[in-house]
């Protein structure tokens, strides 16, 4: 599967905080994907800055790219331009290049490996780093790591 890096650790604390994965109103394909790598922490990934697996069937997805847009920030930016960029400094946190492919199970070592300060990354706007770095945890452990 084709995935941004910062889509699959949003299902990994998905999965820590105990979410259920139903379709959302958007159409995208998160629940899915997070279904298949439960369902086989096997399953390879290459891992792309721009639309994914999950954003295929997504509403917003127009022409390859997001037209959403992050109200809750001051100014509001589009959305495709904040995930790339977090999806470049996950991909460097991370040392994995854009393009690479690896099974699903090791990037998630590769996370427990360098966990110590993702949260600063990978917290979303108005989430607090230190749940989302539990949840991650929790999530990790979950697949025994
Ligand atoms: S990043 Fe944009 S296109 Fe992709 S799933 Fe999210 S809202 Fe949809």
């Amino acid at each position: 599967m084709r995935a941004r890096p910062h889509h699959l650790i949003d299902i990994l604390a998905g999965i820590g905080g105990g979410a259920q994965f139903r379709p959302h109103a958007y159409g995208h394909a998160v629940h899915i994907v997070a279904e298949t790598v439960i369902a086989d922490p096997d399953v390879e990934v290459t891992f792309v800055v721009g639309a994914d697996d999950i954003c295929e069937p997504c509403v917003h997805l127009v022409d390859g790219r997001c037209d959403d847009v992050l109200s809750r920030l001051d100014p509001p930016i589009s959305k495709q331009d904040y995930n790339d960029d977090l999806d470049r400094r996950l991909l460097e946190f991370l040392g994995i290049s854009e393009g690479q492919t690896m099974p699903f199970r090791q990037y998630l070592a590769i996370i427990r490996e360098k966990f110590e300060g993702i949260e600063e990354i990978c917290a979303h706007p108005g989430e607090e780093p230190s749940s989302r770095r539990e949840r991650l945890d929790r999530g990790l452990r979950e697949f025994g790591l």
